[in-house]
Protein backbone atom coordinates (compact mmCIF):
# COMPACT_ATOMS: atom_id res chain seq x y z
CA UNK A 1 0.00 0.00 0.00
CA UNK A 2 1.41 3.24 -1.08
CA UNK A 3 1.95 6.10 1.45
CA UNK A 4 2.42 9.92 1.20
CA UNK A 5 3.49 12.24 3.60
CA UNK A 6 3.34 15.85 3.02
CA UNK A 7 6.77 17.45 2.13
CA UNK A 8 6.02 20.84 3.89
CA UNK A 9 9.64 21.67 4.77
CA UNK A 10 10.52 22.16 0.84
CA UNK A 11 6.78 24.09 0.48
CA UNK A 12 7.82 26.06 3.39
CA UNK A 13 11.48 26.57 1.61
CA UNK A 14 9.09 27.98 -1.70
CA UNK A 15 6.98 30.08 0.31
CA UNK A 16 9.40 32.02 2.92
CA UNK A 17 12.85 31.88 1.18
CA UNK A 18 11.89 32.34 -2.36
CA UNK A 19 9.29 34.18 -2.76
CA UNK A 20 9.18 35.29 0.83
CA UNK A 21 5.29 35.65 1.09
CA UNK A 22 5.22 37.96 4.29
CA UNK A 23 7.59 40.59 2.47
CA UNK A 24 5.12 40.73 -0.93
CA UNK A 25 2.83 43.69 0.55
CA UNK A 26 0.45 41.95 -1.04
CA UNK A 27 -2.94 42.48 0.40
CA UNK A 28 -4.03 39.20 2.25
CA UNK A 29 -0.73 38.10 2.50
CA UNK A 30 0.30 40.00 6.13
CA UNK A 31 -0.84 37.03 7.80
CA UNK A 32 1.47 34.50 5.90
CA UNK A 33 4.52 34.47 8.14
CA UNK A 34 6.24 31.19 8.71
CA UNK A 35 4.32 29.91 12.49
CA UNK A 36 1.03 30.61 10.40
CA UNK A 37 1.65 29.35 6.91
CA UNK A 38 3.71 26.17 9.27
CA UNK A 39 0.31 25.43 11.21
CA UNK A 40 -1.80 25.61 8.61
CA UNK A 41 0.65 23.34 6.59
CA UNK A 42 0.64 20.41 9.25
CA UNK A 43 -2.85 20.57 10.06
CA UNK A 44 -3.52 19.50 6.18
CA UNK A 45 -0.71 17.04 6.05
CA UNK A 46 -1.88 14.93 8.75
CA UNK A 47 -5.48 15.08 6.83
CA UNK A 48 -4.04 14.10 3.78
CA UNK A 49 -2.46 11.25 5.22
CA UNK A 50 -4.85 9.85 7.93
CA UNK A 51 -7.57 10.99 6.01
CA UNK A 52 -7.22 11.27 2.26
CA UNK A 53 -4.54 9.08 1.42
CA UNK A 54 -6.42 6.11 2.97
CA UNK A 55 -8.99 6.12 0.59
CA UNK A 56 -6.93 6.52 -2.51
CA UNK A 57 -6.65 3.01 -3.08
CA UNK A 58 -10.25 2.22 -1.78
CA UNK A 59 -11.80 4.94 -4.95
CA UNK A 60 -9.65 3.22 -7.46
CA UNK A 61 -10.59 -0.23 -6.84
CA UNK A 62 -14.34 0.21 -5.69
CA UNK A 63 -15.17 3.02 -8.42
CA UNK A 64 -18.40 4.93 -8.22
CA UNK A 65 -21.44 2.94 -8.67
CA UNK A 66 -24.59 4.37 -10.72
CA UNK A 67 -27.60 2.97 -9.41
CA UNK A 68 -31.74 4.09 -9.91
CA UNK A 69 -30.02 7.15 -10.98
CA UNK A 70 -28.02 7.44 -8.46
CA UNK A 71 -24.23 7.68 -7.76
CA UNK A 72 -22.90 6.22 -4.82
CA UNK A 73 -19.39 7.28 -4.19
CA UNK A 74 -16.54 4.95 -2.63
CA UNK A 75 -16.87 3.36 0.73
CA UNK A 76 -15.53 6.22 3.12
CA UNK A 77 -16.06 9.01 0.59
CA UNK A 78 -18.67 10.65 2.70
CA UNK A 79 -16.83 10.51 6.05
CA UNK A 80 -13.77 11.96 4.51
CA UNK A 81 -16.27 14.65 2.77
CA UNK A 82 -17.28 15.81 5.99
CA UNK A 83 -14.62 15.86 7.81
CA UNK A 84 -13.15 18.00 5.19
CA UNK A 85 -16.07 20.36 5.47
CA UNK A 86 -15.94 20.45 9.02
CA UNK A 87 -12.41 21.36 8.93
CA UNK A 88 -13.24 24.70 6.81
CA UNK A 89 -10.41 22.89 3.92
CA UNK A 90 -13.20 23.82 1.68
CA UNK A 91 -13.52 27.54 2.21
CA UNK A 92 -9.86 28.39 2.85
CA UNK A 93 -9.53 30.79 0.18
CA UNK A 94 -13.24 31.62 -0.41
CA UNK A 95 -14.89 35.01 0.33
CA UNK A 96 -15.32 36.34 3.87
CA UNK A 97 -18.45 37.38 2.78
CA UNK A 98 -19.79 34.07 1.86
CA UNK A 99 -18.32 32.00 4.37
CA UNK A 100 -15.00 31.57 3.33
CA UNK A 101 -11.84 32.35 5.17
CA UNK A 102 -10.35 34.69 2.63
CA UNK A 103 -6.59 33.59 2.55
CA UNK A 104 -4.58 33.68 -0.54
CA UNK A 105 -4.90 31.53 -3.30
CA UNK A 106 -1.30 30.72 -2.89
CA UNK A 107 -1.59 29.31 0.55
CA UNK A 108 -4.94 27.22 -1.41
CA UNK A 109 -2.86 25.77 -3.68
CA UNK A 110 0.11 24.32 -1.32
CA UNK A 111 -2.94 22.82 0.99
CA UNK A 112 -4.63 21.37 -2.26
CA UNK A 113 -1.12 19.93 -3.35
CA UNK A 114 -1.01 17.45 -0.67
CA UNK A 115 -4.54 17.12 -0.77
CA UNK A 116 -4.32 15.88 -4.60
CA UNK A 117 -1.13 13.71 -3.86
CA UNK A 118 -3.38 12.40 -0.88
CA UNK A 119 -6.04 11.43 -2.95
CA UNK A 120 -6.71 12.94 -6.76
CA UNK A 121 -10.19 11.70 -7.28
CA UNK A 122 -11.28 12.73 -3.77
CA UNK A 123 -10.05 16.08 -4.41
CA UNK A 124 -11.86 16.61 -7.75
CA UNK A 125 -15.78 17.07 -6.02
CA UNK A 126 -14.15 19.98 -4.17
CA UNK A 127 -11.98 21.49 -6.78
CA UNK A 128 -14.82 21.41 -9.55
CA UNK A 129 -16.91 23.16 -6.67
CA UNK A 130 -14.30 25.88 -6.26
CA UNK A 131 -14.02 26.74 -9.74
CA UNK A 132 -18.30 26.74 -10.06
CA UNK A 133 -17.94 29.18 -6.98
CA UNK A 134 -15.05 31.32 -8.73
CA UNK A 135 -17.42 31.38 -12.03
CA UNK A 136 -20.83 32.87 -10.04
CA UNK A 137 -18.65 34.98 -7.46
CA UNK A 138 -17.00 36.76 -10.85
CA UNK A 139 -20.33 36.83 -12.77
CA UNK A 140 -23.32 36.03 -10.76
CA UNK A 141 -26.24 38.96 -9.92
CA UNK A 142 -25.91 39.58 -5.85
CA UNK A 143 -28.92 37.52 -5.45
CA UNK A 144 -27.41 34.32 -6.87
CA UNK A 145 -24.47 35.18 -4.96
CA UNK A 146 -26.77 35.37 -1.94
CA UNK A 147 -28.27 31.92 -3.14
CA UNK A 148 -25.24 29.74 -3.87
CA UNK A 149 -22.14 30.76 -2.74
CA UNK A 150 -22.43 30.30 0.83
CA UNK A 151 -23.85 26.50 0.44
CA UNK A 152 -20.32 25.89 -2.50
CA UNK A 153 -18.23 27.29 -0.04
CA UNK A 154 -19.13 25.10 2.99
CA UNK A 155 -19.92 22.03 -0.04
CA UNK A 156 -23.07 21.53 1.23
CA UNK A 157 -23.91 21.83 -2.88
CA UNK A 158 -20.89 20.91 -4.88
CA UNK A 159 -20.21 22.39 -8.64
CA UNK A 160 -19.36 21.22 -11.74
CA UNK A 161 -18.27 22.52 -15.26
CA UNK A 162 -20.15 21.39 -18.02
CA UNK A 163 -18.75 22.09 -21.65
CA UNK A 164 -17.88 18.78 -23.40
CA UNK A 165 -20.70 17.20 -25.83
CA UNK A 166 -20.82 13.82 -27.52
CA UNK A 167 -19.30 15.60 -30.64
CA UNK A 168 -16.73 18.59 -29.48
CA UNK A 169 -14.64 19.15 -26.96
CA UNK A 170 -11.69 21.33 -28.00
CA UNK A 171 -13.93 22.95 -30.40
CA UNK A 172 -17.04 24.71 -28.64
CA UNK A 173 -18.17 26.21 -31.14
CA UNK A 174 -19.82 23.31 -32.29
CA UNK A 175 -21.62 22.51 -28.90
CA UNK A 176 -25.64 22.47 -29.22
CA UNK A 177 -27.05 22.23 -25.51
CA UNK A 178 -29.77 24.77 -26.29
CA UNK A 179 -31.84 27.09 -23.94
CA UNK A 180 -35.02 28.72 -24.64
CA UNK A 181 -36.04 31.79 -22.67
CA UNK A 182 -38.96 31.55 -20.29
CA UNK A 183 -41.28 34.16 -19.58
CA UNK A 184 -40.16 34.23 -16.32
CA UNK A 185 -36.90 35.03 -17.34
CA UNK A 186 -35.48 31.68 -17.06
CA UNK A 187 -34.13 29.17 -19.67
CA UNK A 188 -35.30 25.52 -20.38
CA UNK A 189 -32.15 23.66 -21.37
CA UNK A 190 -31.99 20.70 -23.32
CA UNK A 191 -29.35 18.78 -24.81
CA UNK A 192 -26.18 16.28 -23.58
CA UNK A 193 -23.31 16.87 -21.59
CA UNK A 194 -20.54 14.60 -21.58
CA UNK A 195 -17.13 13.75 -19.54
CA UNK A 196 -18.56 15.58 -16.42
CA UNK A 197 -16.42 15.45 -13.75
CA UNK A 198 -18.44 14.82 -10.23
CA UNK A 199 -21.79 15.21 -12.41
CA UNK A 200 -23.55 13.29 -9.74
CA UNK A 201 -22.68 11.85 -6.43
CA UNK A 202 -23.94 11.37 -2.86
CA UNK A 203 -21.42 13.75 -0.72
CA UNK A 204 -23.99 16.82 -1.08
CA UNK A 205 -27.16 17.86 -0.97
CA UNK A 206 -27.16 19.40 -3.76
CA UNK A 207 -25.52 20.09 -7.01
CA UNK A 208 -25.00 23.36 -8.94
CA UNK A 209 -24.05 22.43 -12.48
CA UNK A 210 -22.32 25.39 -14.53
CA UNK A 211 -23.73 24.97 -18.12
CA UNK A 212 -22.63 26.43 -21.58
CA UNK A 213 -25.72 26.09 -24.17
CA UNK A 214 -26.59 28.65 -27.31
CA UNK A 215 -29.52 30.77 -26.33
CA UNK A 216 -30.96 32.85 -29.63
CA UNK A 217 -29.60 35.57 -30.98
CA UNK A 218 -25.84 34.48 -30.62
CA UNK A 219 -24.94 33.81 -34.03
CA UNK A 220 -22.60 30.76 -35.41
CA UNK A 221 -19.75 29.67 -33.20
CA UNK A 222 -18.40 30.34 -29.79
CA UNK A 223 -20.22 33.71 -29.87
CA UNK A 224 -23.50 32.39 -29.41
CA UNK A 225 -22.57 30.93 -26.24
CA UNK A 226 -23.70 31.84 -22.81
CA UNK A 227 -23.30 30.29 -19.18
CA UNK A 228 -26.12 28.96 -17.19
CA UNK A 229 -26.38 28.16 -13.56
CA UNK A 230 -28.64 24.75 -13.88
CA UNK A 231 -29.32 23.47 -9.88
CA UNK A 232 -30.19 19.94 -9.44
CA UNK A 233 -32.23 20.78 -6.97
CA UNK A 234 -34.01 24.62 -7.83
CA UNK A 235 -33.90 26.63 -4.70
CA UNK A 236 -37.15 26.92 -2.55
CA UNK A 237 -38.02 30.28 -1.38
CA UNK A 238 -36.36 29.56 1.93
CA UNK A 239 -33.13 28.41 0.22
CA UNK A 240 -33.34 25.06 0.44
CA UNK A 241 -33.25 22.59 -2.12
CA UNK A 242 -36.53 22.01 -3.58
CA UNK A 243 -38.04 20.36 -6.82
CA UNK A 244 -35.69 18.12 -8.58
CA UNK A 245 -34.56 19.96 -12.37
CA UNK A 246 -35.07 18.02 -15.30
CA UNK A 247 -30.96 16.84 -15.18
CA UNK A 248 -30.51 13.13 -15.17
CA UNK A 249 -27.12 11.12 -15.33
CA UNK A 250 -27.41 8.86 -18.55
CA UNK A 251 -24.09 6.48 -17.41
CA UNK A 252 -20.99 7.02 -15.31
CA UNK A 253 -17.51 6.38 -17.88
CA UNK A 254 -15.79 3.17 -17.13
CA UNK A 255 -12.34 5.18 -17.35
CA UNK A 256 -8.25 4.70 -17.14
CA UNK A 257 -8.05 6.28 -13.86
CA UNK A 258 -9.59 9.02 -11.19
CA UNK A 259 -12.23 6.20 -10.61
CA UNK A 260 -13.30 7.66 -7.53
CA UNK A 261 -14.50 10.92 -8.99
CA UNK A 262 -17.93 9.89 -10.78
CA UNK A 263 -17.19 11.13 -14.57
CA UNK A 264 -20.84 11.41 -15.90
CA UNK A 265 -23.31 11.69 -19.22
CA UNK A 266 -26.16 14.21 -17.93
CA UNK A 267 -29.03 14.86 -19.83
CA UNK A 268 -31.18 17.88 -19.74
CA UNK A 269 -34.32 17.79 -20.80
CA UNK A 270 -36.06 20.96 -20.96
CA UNK A 271 -34.05 22.24 -17.35
CA UNK A 272 -34.84 25.01 -15.50
CA UNK A 273 -31.29 27.32 -16.18
CA UNK A 274 -30.37 30.85 -15.26
CA UNK A 275 -28.13 33.27 -16.97
CA UNK A 276 -24.55 33.35 -15.26
CA UNK A 277 -23.08 36.69 -16.51
CA UNK A 278 -24.15 38.09 -19.76
CA UNK A 279 -26.40 36.61 -22.54
CA UNK A 280 -24.08 35.20 -25.57
CA UNK A 281 -20.73 35.79 -23.58
CA UNK A 282 -20.73 32.68 -22.13
CA UNK A 283 -16.95 31.83 -23.04
CA UNK A 284 -15.56 35.17 -21.70
CA UNK A 285 -17.32 34.04 -18.55
CA UNK A 286 -15.92 30.76 -18.31
CA UNK A 287 -12.27 31.78 -19.75
CA UNK A 288 -12.27 34.51 -16.52
CA UNK A 289 -11.11 31.62 -13.98
CA UNK A 290 -9.09 29.72 -16.90
CA UNK A 291 -6.11 30.72 -15.10
CA UNK A 292 -6.74 28.96 -11.88
CA UNK A 293 -8.38 25.91 -13.14
CA UNK A 294 -5.65 25.51 -15.45
CA UNK A 295 -3.13 26.14 -12.87
CA UNK A 296 -5.16 23.66 -10.63
CA UNK A 297 -4.61 20.95 -13.11
CA UNK A 298 -1.21 21.54 -13.74
CA UNK A 299 -0.69 21.32 -10.16
CA UNK A 300 -2.48 17.58 -9.93
CA UNK A 301 0.31 16.82 -12.78
CA UNK A 302 2.97 16.97 -10.24
CA UNK A 303 0.83 16.60 -7.26
CA UNK A 304 0.30 12.83 -8.29
CA UNK A 305 3.47 12.41 -9.46
CA UNK A 306 4.76 13.78 -6.34
CA UNK A 307 3.06 10.57 -4.33
CA UNK A 308 4.57 8.18 -6.78
CA UNK A 309 7.87 9.75 -6.53
CA UNK A 310 7.64 9.31 -2.42
CA UNK A 311 6.89 5.68 -3.27
CA UNK A 312 9.67 4.94 -5.17
CA UNK A 313 12.15 6.25 -3.04
CA UNK A 314 11.14 3.87 -0.38
CA UNK A 315 11.19 1.37 -2.88
CA UNK A 316 14.75 1.63 -3.83
CA UNK A 317 15.80 1.93 -0.25
CA UNK A 318 14.78 -1.24 0.55
CA UNK A 319 14.77 -3.95 -2.77
CA UNK A 320 18.34 -5.68 -2.84
CA UNK A 321 19.10 -6.30 -6.41
CA UNK A 322 22.47 -6.91 -7.93
CA UNK A 323 25.64 -4.76 -6.32
CA UNK A 324 27.36 -1.67 -6.98
CA UNK A 325 29.77 -1.34 -9.45
CA UNK A 326 31.85 0.10 -7.07
CA UNK A 327 32.10 -2.59 -3.96
CA UNK A 328 29.27 -3.74 -2.12
CA UNK A 329 27.50 -1.06 0.21
CA UNK A 330 25.10 -4.00 2.03
CA UNK A 331 27.70 -6.65 2.65
CA UNK A 332 25.92 -8.61 5.17
CA UNK A 333 23.11 -8.99 2.78
CA UNK A 334 22.80 -10.82 -0.72
CA UNK A 335 22.47 -7.82 -2.60
CA UNK A 336 22.96 -4.01 -2.36
CA UNK A 337 19.24 -2.00 -2.61
CA UNK A 338 18.27 -0.90 -5.90
CA UNK A 339 19.29 2.88 -5.12
CA UNK A 340 23.12 2.21 -5.46
CA UNK A 341 22.74 1.89 -8.83
CA UNK A 342 23.19 4.80 -11.04
CA UNK A 343 20.57 4.58 -13.81
CA UNK A 344 18.12 4.44 -10.97
CA UNK A 345 19.59 7.50 -9.63
CA UNK A 346 19.16 8.79 -12.57
CA UNK A 347 15.38 8.06 -12.28
CA UNK A 348 15.20 9.34 -9.04
CA UNK A 349 16.87 12.57 -9.89
CA UNK A 350 14.78 13.00 -12.46
CA UNK A 351 11.86 13.02 -10.59
CA UNK A 352 13.02 15.44 -7.84
CA UNK A 353 14.35 17.60 -9.60
CA UNK A 354 11.19 17.81 -11.70
CA UNK A 355 8.94 17.99 -8.44
CA UNK A 356 10.95 20.49 -6.47
CA UNK A 357 10.94 22.39 -9.40
CA UNK A 358 7.53 22.08 -10.75
CA UNK A 359 6.45 22.58 -6.57
CA UNK A 360 8.04 26.42 -7.09
CA UNK A 361 6.72 27.33 -10.79
CA UNK A 362 3.19 26.50 -8.91
CA UNK A 363 3.45 28.77 -6.15
CA UNK A 364 4.97 31.50 -8.04
CA UNK A 365 1.74 30.84 -10.49
CA UNK A 366 -0.52 31.43 -7.66
CA UNK A 367 1.73 34.21 -6.22
CA UNK A 368 0.77 36.25 -9.44
CA UNK A 369 -2.80 35.66 -9.77
CA UNK A 370 -3.14 36.74 -5.84
CA UNK A 371 -0.70 39.86 -7.16
CA UNK A 372 -3.32 40.63 -9.85
CA UNK A 373 -6.54 39.32 -8.28
CA UNK A 374 -5.56 41.23 -4.73
CA UNK A 375 -3.04 43.96 -5.57
CA UNK A 376 -4.30 44.72 -9.16
CA UNK A 377 -1.44 44.32 -10.26
CA UNK A 378 -1.76 43.83 -14.71
CA UNK A 379 1.85 43.19 -15.22
CA UNK A 380 1.31 39.70 -12.89
CA UNK A 381 -1.74 39.51 -14.85
CA UNK A 382 -0.61 39.15 -18.22
CA UNK A 383 2.74 37.33 -17.34
CA UNK A 384 0.08 34.51 -15.63
CA UNK A 385 -1.64 34.61 -18.61
CA UNK A 386 1.44 34.22 -20.52
CA UNK A 387 2.48 31.22 -18.50
CA UNK A 388 -0.94 29.50 -17.73
CA UNK A 389 -0.60 26.74 -20.54
CA UNK A 390 2.43 26.25 -19.79
CA UNK A 391 1.97 25.38 -16.45
CA UNK A 392 -1.09 23.10 -17.49
CA UNK A 393 0.64 21.43 -20.70
CA UNK A 394 4.33 21.16 -19.38
CA UNK A 395 3.61 19.94 -15.90
CA UNK A 396 0.92 17.21 -16.37
CA UNK A 397 3.52 15.84 -19.28
CA UNK A 398 6.13 15.71 -17.47
CA UNK A 399 4.27 15.40 -14.12
CA UNK A 400 2.47 11.90 -16.06
CA UNK A 401 6.50 11.16 -17.45
CA UNK A 402 7.73 11.28 -13.39
CA UNK A 403 4.80 9.10 -12.03
CA UNK A 404 5.72 6.52 -14.83
CA UNK A 405 9.38 6.62 -13.95
CA UNK A 406 8.55 6.29 -10.30
CA UNK A 407 6.59 3.26 -11.51
CA UNK A 408 9.57 1.32 -13.61
CA UNK A 409 11.43 1.68 -10.48
CA UNK A 410 9.12 -0.99 -8.95
CA UNK A 411 9.90 -3.11 -12.10
CA UNK A 412 7.75 -5.79 -12.55
CA UNK A 413 6.08 -4.98 -9.18
CA UNK A 414 5.27 -1.88 -10.72
CA UNK A 415 2.69 -2.96 -13.18
CA UNK A 416 0.61 -5.39 -10.50
CA UNK A 417 -1.94 -2.87 -8.76
CA UNK A 418 -1.60 -4.37 -5.27
CA UNK A 419 1.72 -1.87 -5.18
CA UNK A 420 -0.55 0.84 -6.28
CA UNK A 421 2.10 2.36 -8.73
CA UNK A 422 0.18 1.72 -11.85
CA UNK A 423 -2.87 4.26 -9.83
CA UNK A 424 -0.49 7.11 -9.80
CA UNK A 425 0.41 6.33 -13.84
CA UNK A 426 -3.51 5.84 -14.34
CA UNK A 427 -4.33 8.82 -12.96
CA UNK A 428 -1.88 11.27 -13.46
CA UNK A 429 -2.61 10.40 -17.47
CA UNK A 430 -5.87 12.72 -17.44
CA UNK A 431 -4.12 15.55 -16.42
CA UNK A 432 -2.76 15.76 -19.94
CA UNK A 433 -6.78 15.65 -21.58
CA UNK A 434 -8.64 17.79 -19.66
CA UNK A 435 -8.90 21.41 -19.22
CA UNK A 436 -7.63 22.04 -22.32
CA UNK A 437 -5.70 19.27 -24.22
CA UNK A 438 -1.99 19.86 -23.79
CA UNK A 439 -1.34 20.23 -27.44
CA UNK A 440 -4.08 22.82 -27.56
CA UNK A 441 -2.14 24.27 -24.42
CA UNK A 442 0.66 24.68 -26.51
CA UNK A 443 -1.86 26.32 -29.59
CA UNK A 444 -2.98 29.20 -26.99
CA UNK A 445 0.97 29.75 -25.90
CA UNK A 446 1.81 30.32 -29.47
CA UNK A 447 -1.00 31.53 -30.82
CA UNK A 448 -2.14 33.34 -28.40
CA UNK A 449 -0.25 34.27 -25.89
CA UNK A 450 3.10 35.25 -27.45
CA UNK A 451 1.25 37.94 -29.11
CA UNK A 452 -0.85 39.24 -26.78
CA UNK A 453 -1.13 42.76 -26.21
CA UNK A 454 1.96 43.37 -28.67
CA UNK A 455 4.14 40.76 -27.14
CA UNK A 456 4.39 43.03 -24.35
CA UNK A 457 4.12 39.80 -21.61
CA UNK A 458 6.81 37.76 -23.49
CA UNK A 459 9.20 40.29 -23.19
CA UNK A 460 8.72 41.20 -20.02
CA UNK A 461 9.36 37.21 -19.09
CA UNK A 462 12.47 37.64 -21.31
CA UNK A 463 13.80 40.58 -19.29
CA UNK A 464 13.08 38.89 -15.63
CA UNK A 465 14.62 35.71 -16.74
CA UNK A 466 17.95 38.51 -18.27
CA UNK A 467 17.88 40.23 -14.76
CA UNK A 468 17.83 36.77 -12.31
CA UNK A 469 20.63 35.46 -14.73
CA UNK A 470 22.48 39.28 -13.65
CA UNK A 471 21.66 39.45 -9.84
CA UNK A 472 23.73 36.53 -8.87
CA UNK A 473 27.19 37.65 -8.56
CA UNK A 474 28.54 34.66 -7.18
CA UNK A 475 30.91 32.16 -8.77
CA UNK A 476 28.81 29.27 -7.17
CA UNK A 477 25.91 30.38 -9.13
CA UNK A 478 27.46 30.40 -12.54
CA UNK A 479 26.50 27.14 -13.41
CA UNK A 480 22.80 28.10 -12.86
CA UNK A 481 22.80 31.35 -14.49
CA UNK A 482 25.12 30.14 -17.55
CA UNK A 483 22.60 27.11 -18.55
CA UNK A 484 19.42 29.21 -17.60
CA UNK A 485 20.96 31.92 -20.00
CA UNK A 486 21.70 29.95 -22.97
CA UNK A 487 18.14 28.18 -22.23
CA UNK A 488 16.34 31.76 -22.36
CA UNK A 489 18.41 32.38 -25.67
CA UNK A 490 17.14 29.07 -27.12
CA UNK A 491 13.40 30.16 -26.23
CA UNK A 492 13.90 33.94 -28.22
CA UNK A 493 15.34 31.91 -31.23
CA UNK A 494 12.43 30.21 -31.34
CA UNK A 495 10.36 32.57 -30.66
CA UNK A 496 11.83 35.20 -33.56
CA UNK A 497 11.96 31.65 -35.51
CA UNK A 498 8.01 32.16 -35.46
CA UNK A 499 8.23 35.50 -35.98
CA UNK A 500 9.93 35.36 -39.29
CA UNK A 501 7.76 32.20 -40.42
CA UNK A 502 4.22 32.10 -39.11
CA UNK A 503 2.89 34.57 -41.18
CA UNK A 504 3.59 32.76 -44.14
CA UNK A 505 4.21 29.66 -43.06
CA UNK A 506 1.16 29.32 -40.02
CA UNK A 507 2.00 25.37 -40.19
CA UNK A 508 5.51 26.25 -39.42
CA UNK A 509 4.51 27.79 -35.93
CA UNK A 510 1.47 25.00 -35.53
CA UNK A 511 3.97 22.25 -35.98
CA UNK A 512 6.78 23.81 -33.77
CA UNK A 513 4.12 24.98 -30.41
CA UNK A 514 4.03 21.53 -28.32
CA UNK A 515 7.93 21.94 -28.77
CA UNK A 516 7.91 25.07 -27.70
CA UNK A 517 5.51 24.94 -24.87
CA UNK A 518 8.22 22.42 -23.21
CA UNK A 519 11.16 24.90 -24.42
CA UNK A 520 9.36 27.34 -22.15
CA UNK A 521 8.46 25.46 -19.05
CA UNK A 522 12.12 24.32 -18.71
CA UNK A 523 13.38 28.10 -18.92
CA UNK A 524 10.24 28.45 -16.10
CA UNK A 525 11.73 25.29 -14.43
CA UNK A 526 15.49 26.39 -14.71
CA UNK A 527 14.18 30.10 -13.69
CA UNK A 528 12.58 28.63 -10.64
CA UNK A 529 16.37 26.60 -10.14
CA UNK A 530 18.19 29.50 -10.37
CA UNK A 531 15.85 31.36 -7.53
CA UNK A 532 15.80 28.09 -4.94
CA UNK A 533 20.10 27.99 -5.81
CA UNK A 534 20.73 31.41 -4.43
CA UNK A 535 18.20 31.31 -1.69
CA UNK A 536 19.79 28.15 -0.71
CA UNK A 537 23.14 29.94 -0.55
CA UNK A 538 22.55 32.37 1.25
CA UNK A 539 20.85 30.14 3.86
CA UNK A 540 23.89 28.16 4.17
CA UNK A 541 25.92 31.45 4.27
CA UNK A 542 23.49 32.88 7.49
CA UNK A 543 24.90 29.29 8.97
CA UNK A 544 21.47 27.30 8.57
CA UNK A 545 20.54 25.25 11.41
CA UNK A 546 19.85 22.22 8.99
CA UNK A 547 22.62 22.47 6.11
CA UNK A 548 21.67 19.39 4.70
CA UNK A 549 17.94 20.72 2.88
CA UNK A 550 20.37 23.18 1.64
CA UNK A 551 23.05 21.33 0.30
CA UNK A 552 20.91 18.91 -1.09
CA UNK A 553 18.80 21.43 -2.86
CA UNK A 554 21.70 23.01 -4.69
CA UNK A 555 22.55 19.03 -5.98
CA UNK A 556 19.35 18.77 -6.97
CA UNK A 557 18.92 22.03 -8.88
CA UNK A 558 22.54 21.20 -10.48
CA UNK A 559 21.11 18.03 -11.64
CA UNK A 560 18.41 20.22 -13.15
CA UNK A 561 20.54 22.66 -14.57
CA UNK A 562 22.94 19.93 -16.19
CA UNK A 563 20.41 17.28 -17.20
CA UNK A 564 17.08 18.62 -17.57
CA UNK A 565 17.75 22.18 -19.25
CA UNK A 566 19.84 20.59 -22.33
CA UNK A 567 16.31 19.31 -23.46
CA UNK A 568 15.63 22.91 -24.43
CA UNK A 569 18.46 22.72 -27.67
CA UNK A 570 16.61 19.75 -28.86
CA UNK A 571 13.18 21.62 -28.61
CA UNK A 572 14.74 24.63 -30.88
CA UNK A 573 16.39 22.16 -33.49
CA UNK A 574 12.73 21.04 -33.95
CA UNK A 575 11.14 24.00 -34.18
CA UNK A 576 13.76 24.99 -36.46
CA UNK A 577 12.84 22.33 -38.90
CA UNK A 578 9.55 23.61 -39.81
CA UNK A 579 6.21 22.81 -40.61
CA UNK A 580 7.53 20.51 -43.30
CA UNK A 581 9.11 17.25 -41.74
CA UNK A 582 5.36 17.22 -40.02
CA UNK A 583 3.43 17.91 -42.73
CA UNK A 584 5.30 16.08 -45.50
CA UNK A 585 2.93 13.17 -45.92
CA UNK A 586 -0.54 13.61 -47.32
CA UNK A 587 -3.43 12.28 -45.08
CA UNK A 588 -3.74 8.74 -47.32
CA UNK A 589 -0.17 8.23 -46.81
CA UNK A 590 -0.57 7.61 -43.10
C1 LIG B 1 -12.12 11.85 -16.97
C2 LIG B 1 -12.56 13.07 -17.70
C3 LIG B 1 -13.09 14.12 -17.01
C4 LIG B 1 -13.54 15.26 -17.67
N1 LIG B 1 -14.17 16.26 -16.99
C5 LIG B 1 -14.82 17.23 -17.69
C6 LIG B 1 -15.67 18.16 -17.02
O1 LIG B 1 -15.82 18.14 -15.80
N2 LIG B 1 -16.34 19.07 -17.78
C7 LIG B 1 -16.22 19.13 -19.13
O2 LIG B 1 -16.88 19.95 -19.75
N3 LIG B 1 -15.41 18.27 -19.78
C8 LIG B 1 -14.71 17.32 -19.10
N4 LIG B 1 -13.91 16.43 -19.76
C9 LIG B 1 -13.75 16.56 -21.19
C10 LIG B 1 -12.37 17.05 -21.60
O3 LIG B 1 -12.19 18.37 -21.19
C11 LIG B 1 -12.25 16.85 -23.11
O4 LIG B 1 -12.17 15.46 -23.33
C12 LIG B 1 -11.08 17.58 -23.70
O5 LIG B 1 -11.31 18.97 -23.65
C13 LIG B 1 -10.81 17.19 -25.14
O6 LIG B 1 -11.97 17.20 -25.90
P1 LIG B 1 -12.35 15.92 -26.79
O7 LIG B 1 -12.26 14.73 -25.93
O8 LIG B 1 -13.63 16.19 -27.49
O9 LIG B 1 -11.18 15.84 -27.84
P2 LIG B 1 -11.07 16.58 -29.24
O10 LIG B 1 -11.47 18.00 -29.10
O11 LIG B 1 -11.77 15.77 -30.27
O12 LIG B 1 -9.50 16.54 -29.48
C14 LIG B 1 -8.83 15.31 -29.82
C15 LIG B 1 -7.34 15.59 -29.96
O13 LIG B 1 -7.13 16.52 -31.01
C16 LIG B 1 -6.38 17.63 -30.56
N5 LIG B 1 -6.91 18.85 -31.22
C17 LIG B 1 -8.18 19.29 -31.24
N6 LIG B 1 -8.25 20.43 -31.95
C18 LIG B 1 -7.02 20.71 -32.38
C19 LIG B 1 -6.43 21.77 -33.14
N7 LIG B 1 -7.15 22.78 -33.62
N8 LIG B 1 -5.10 21.72 -33.38
C20 LIG B 1 -4.35 20.72 -32.91
N9 LIG B 1 -4.84 19.70 -32.17
C21 LIG B 1 -6.16 19.70 -31.90
C22 LIG B 1 -6.53 17.69 -29.05
O14 LIG B 1 -5.40 18.25 -28.45
C23 LIG B 1 -6.71 16.22 -28.71
O15 LIG B 1 -5.46 15.62 -28.49
C24 LIG B 1 -13.40 15.32 -19.08
C25 LIG B 1 -12.82 14.26 -19.79
C26 LIG B 1 -12.43 13.14 -19.12
C27 LIG B 1 -11.86 12.00 -19.91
Amino acid sequence: MPNYTANTRDMQFVLHEVLKVSETGIPGYEEMDRDFTEAVLDTAAKVASEVLAPLNRVGDAEGCVLENGVVRTPEGFKAAFAAMKDGGWTALDCDPDYGGQGMPYLLNCAVGEMFVSANMAFNMYQGLTHGAYSAIHAHGTEAQKRTYLPKMVSCDWTGTMNLTEPHCGTDLGLLRTKAEPQADGSYRITGQKIFISAGEHDLAENIIHLVLAKAPGGGEGTKGISLFIVPKFLVAEDGSPGARNAVSVGKIEEKMGIHGNATCVLNYDGATGFLLGELHKGMRAMFTMMNEARLGVGLQGYAVAEAAYQNAVAYAKDRLQGRAVTGAENPAGPADPLIVHPDIRRSLMEQKSFLEGARAFTFWGAHLIDRAHRAGDAAAEGLISLLTPVLKGFLTDKGFDTAVLAQQVYGGHGYIEEWGMSQFARDARITMIYEGANGVQALDLVGRKLAQDGGKHVMAFFEMVKAECKAHDDPRMALFTEALKAASKQLQAAGMFFMQNGMKTPNAALAGSYDFMHLMGHVCLGLMWTRMAAAAHAALDAGAADPTFYETKIATGRYYMARQLPACAMHLARIESGAEPVMALAAEQF
